[in-house]
C-alpha cells in the first residue's frame, strides 16, 4: 500500500456541498434522540398553525369592529373575536416557551451524549498510525466542536421546515387567495436573500479550514503556559515569554482571518437587507392599492399588513440569525461527517494462537510525511515462551519496530502475524485479544489506584487482591495509598513520584491477562538497581509468554532468550548476550560502554 495516499487526507475528504449535508446529517441527529426530535417538530407545526390562525383572528376582530363601528353588528362578536385572538396568541406564547426549553434544554444536551458517543466508537476504529499524521489531528479537533453545531444546525432546520414551513404555506395560501402578485413579492424578496445565504456557507467554511490548525497551534501554547506538566521547566529556563509570543502571533492570525471572513460576511448582509425592505415596501404598496380599489376589506388590509410585518421579520430572522448561525455551524458539521466518513481499520475477527508466536515476515515502515522508511526488510520470530530484547541507539527503529509486531501500526510492505493473525487482514480488537504492554510514554491518569491498575478490566469488580499482587511485582511502594485513594491532586487526591507512576503503569501491564507482553523502555525513571529487579520479576512472570522488551541499558536485556540490535530501521545482529559480547560488534561497544559507566558510579 502506499503511505502517501493512507495519509493524506486532504485528497480523502469528498466535497460537502448544503443539501449532502442536510442529507447525511438528518438520519445522524434523529438517531441521536429520535423521541426528541420528532417533539420538537411537532411542537414546530403547532407553533406555525397557531401563528397563520392569529392572523386570520386579527382579520375577524378588525372586521367586527368595523362592522361594530358602522352599526352592521354588535359588540358581542368584537369580544368573541378578541377572545379567539387572545387564546391564539396565549397559545402560541405557551408553545414557544416550551419549544424553547426542550430544544435547548433537552433536545441539545441529550443528541450531544449520542454524538460524543458516535465520535468516540468512530476514533477507536480509525487505525493509530492515523494519529501520527498532524492533517488528521487537525480533522479531530475540528470535528469535536461539531458536536454541538450539528444540533444546533438540525434544530434550525427542524424551525424551518416545521415552523416557518407550516406558517408561510398557510399565510401564502391566505395572501394567494388575497391577491397572487402578494405571494410573488414575497418570493421575490425571499430568493435573492437564500442565494446569499449560499455564499455565506461557503465563506463560513472556508474560514473553519483554515482557523483549525491555528486553533490547535494557540491551544498548545497556551497548554505550555498554563499547564502542571510544563509549567517548571517553562518558568525555570524563562519560556514563558517565548511561547506568550508565539501564542499572540498565532491569535493575531487567527483573529485577522476571522476579521476578514466576518466582513465579508457583514457586506452580503447589508444587500439582503436591501432586497427585504424592497420586497416589503412593494408588498405594502399593493396591499394599499387593492384596498383602495375596493378589492378587499379594511379588516383583511389591517390583518395582512400586519402580517407581512410579521413576514418580514420573521424571514429577517430566519435568513440573519438561523441562517447566519447555520452558515457558521456548518464548517464545524462538515468536519464532524468527514471524520465520520474516514475510511475505518477493518478486518476479520480472529482469535491469536500465542502458541504459533509472532512473526515478520520482511516488513518495511514509512512514517507520514517522511520520506525514507524506517523499518526496512526485517524479518524476526518470536517462538512460544521466548523472550526478546530489541537494543540499539536513539532512533534506530526499536519502537516502530515494537509497534508493527504489536499490530498498532499495519507495515507498509510484508506481514506481521500475531499469534497467527495477520495484522493486516484481522480486525485490531482481534490482534490485541491477550496482548499487554508497558510503553516508554505511558499515561498518568488522573484517577484513583485501583482505576490506574485496571482500565482493561471492563468486568465492573476489578480484583483488589490481584490488584496488590501486581502492584507488588511491579515493586510499587503503596506507603499509604490506598487502591480508592484519586491519584491527583487536581481532583483532590495526591501525586507520586514519576518512578512510583512508573511502576503503576508496569502494574497495568501485568494486570491484563495476557500470551504476549511488551516492555518498551517502562523504566528509565526507575534506579538501575530497582530496574534489574523488575526486569527479574517480569522474567519470572513471562516465563510460558511470548515477551519483548525494548531497553537502552543493556545489563538489564541479558535475561532475553535473544537480542536483536537495530540500526537504521535493520537488524544488524542477533544472539544471546554471551553469543553478542563475543562478536565484539555494536552489541558488545554499547555493553563496555555502560560496563564502565556503571564501574564509573
Ligand atoms: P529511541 O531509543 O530514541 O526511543 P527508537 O529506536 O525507538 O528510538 P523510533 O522511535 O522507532 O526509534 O524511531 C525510528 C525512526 O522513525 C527515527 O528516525 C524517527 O525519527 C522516526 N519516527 C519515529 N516516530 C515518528 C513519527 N511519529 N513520525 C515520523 N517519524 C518518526
Amino acid at each position: 500500500m502506499k503511505q502517501g495516499s493512507i495519509m493524506n487526507g486532504k485528497s480523502e475528504k469528498a466535497e460537502y456541498g448544503l443539501f449532502k449535508v442536510i442529507v447525511k446529517i438528518i438520519p445522524i441527529q434523529v438517531r441521536s434522540a429520535p423521541w426528541n426530535c420528532l417533539l420538537e417538530n411537532c411542537l414546530g407545526v403547532m407553533h406555525g398553525l397557531l401563528f397563520a390562525l392569529s392572523v386570520v383572528a386579527t382579520q375577524y376582530l378588525f372586521d367586527a369592529v368595523s362592522d361594530a363601528a358602522a352599526g352592521r353588528a354588535g359588540y358581542r362578536e368584537c369580544v368573541i373575536c378578541l377572545a379567539v385572538l387572545a387564546a391564539v396568541i396565549f397559545g402560541q406564547q405557551i408553545v414557544n416557551g416550551v419549544q424553547n426549553f426542550h430544544g435547548m434544554g433537552i433536545l441539545l444536551p441529550k443528541s450531544a451524549g449520542g454524538l460524543t458517543e458516535l465520535i468516540h466508537k468512530k476514533i477507536e476504529r480509525i487505525a493509530p498510525v492515523r494519529f501520527e499524521d498532524t492533517g488528521f489531528l487537525d480533522d479531530l479537533n475540528k470535528a469535536k466542536e461539531g458536536i454541538r453545531a450539528i444540533t444546533m444546525f438540525c434544530m434550525v432546520l427542524f424551525v424551518c421546515v416545521s415552523f416557518y414551513g407550516v406558517y408561510f404555506t398557510a399565510i401564502g395560501i391566505y395572501l394567494f387567495r388575497l391577491k397572487p402578485m402578494l405571494l410573488l413579492t414575497l418570493l421575490l424578496a425571499f430568493i435573492p436573500a437564500m442565494l446569499a445565504q449560499t455564499v455565506k456557507v461557503r465563506i463560513f467554511v472556508n474560514l473553519e479550514e483554515e482557523s483549525a490548525p491555528l486553533r490547535r497551534e494557540c491551544d498548545y501554547y497556551q497548554k505550555a503556559i498554563c499547564d502542571r506538566e510544563y509549567f517548571k521547566e517553562t518558568r525555570i529556563l524563562g519560556a514563558f515569554t517565548f511561547f506568550y509570543q508565539l501564542f499572540e502571533d498565532t491569535m493575531k492570525g487567527l483573529s485577522g482571518k476571522i476579521w476578514r471572513t466576518e466582513r465579508k460576511a457583514a457586506l452580503l448582509q447589508l444587500m439582503l437587507d436591501f432586497t427585504t425592505f424592497a420586497g416589503m415596501a412593494a408588498s405594502a404598496y399593493m396591499l394599499f392599492a387593492a384596498t383602495m380599489e375596493g378589492e378587499i376589506t379594511v379588516g383583511m388590509f389591517a390583518a395582512v399588513f400586519a402580517a407581512l410585518t410579521q413576514i418580514f421579520a420573521i424571514m429577517q430572522e430566519v435568513v440573519r440569525q438561523h441562517m447566519g448561525n447555520m452558515n457558521k455551524d456548518i464548517g464545524k458539521v462538515v468536519n464532524f461527517l468527514r471524520l465520520l466518513d474516514m475510511p475505518e481499520r477493518t478486518g476479520a475477527e480472529g482469535e491469536p494462537d500465542f502458541t504459533k508466536g509472532i512473526t515478520a515476515e520482511n516488513i518495511s515502515f514509512r512514517y507520514p510525511g517522511r520520506d525514507t522508511p524506517s523499518i526496512k526488510n526485517v524479518s524476526l520470530h518470536i517462538a512460544d515462551g521466548e523472550t526478546i530484547a530489541i537494543v540499539g541507539e536513539n532512533g534506530a527503529g526499536k519502537s516502530t519496530l515494537v509497534r508493527l509486531l504489536t499490530g498498532i501500526y499495519r507495515p507498509t510492505e510484508g506481514r506481521v502475524l500475531v499469534g497467527g493473525l495477520d495484522t493486516a487482514r484481522y480486525s485490531a480488537s482481534s490482534v490485541w485479544k491477550g496482548m499487554s504492554g508497558v510503553f516508554q510514554k505511558y499515561q498518568r491518569y488522573k484517577m484513583t489506584l485501583k482505576e490506574n491498575v485496571t482500565i482493561s478490566d471492563t468486568a465492573a469488580e476489578a480484583k483488589p487482591d490481584r490488584i496488590r499482587a501486581v502492584l507488588e511485582e511491579a515493586g510499587f511502594e503503596r506507603d499509604n495509598i490506598g487502591l480508592e485513594d484519586m491519584l491527583s491532586p487536581e481532583y483532590g487526591g495526591v501525586d507520586i513520584s514519576g518512578g512510583q507512576w512508573q511502576r503503576v503503569a508496569i502494574a497495568r501491564g501485568l494486570y491484563r491477562v495476557n500470551g504476549f507482553i511488551v516492555l518498551d523502555e517502562p523504566t528509565s525513571a526507575i534506579d538501575p538497581v530497582e530496574e534489574t529487579k523488575i526486569y527479574k520479576q517480569f522474567a519470572h512472570l513471562a516465563e510460558g509468554k511470548c515477551a519483548l522488551i525494548v531497553t537502552h541499558r543493556i545489563g538489564s536485556v541479558k535475561l532475553a532468550d535473544r537480542i536483536i540490535v537495530m540500526d537504521a530501521g535493520k537488524i544488524v545482529d542477533i544472539g544471546t548476550h554471551d553469543e553478542l559480547t563475543a562478536r565484539s560488534g555494536q552489541y558488545a561497544k554499547m555493553w563496555e560502554a555502560q560496563a564502565q559507566w556503571y564501574e564509573r558510579m
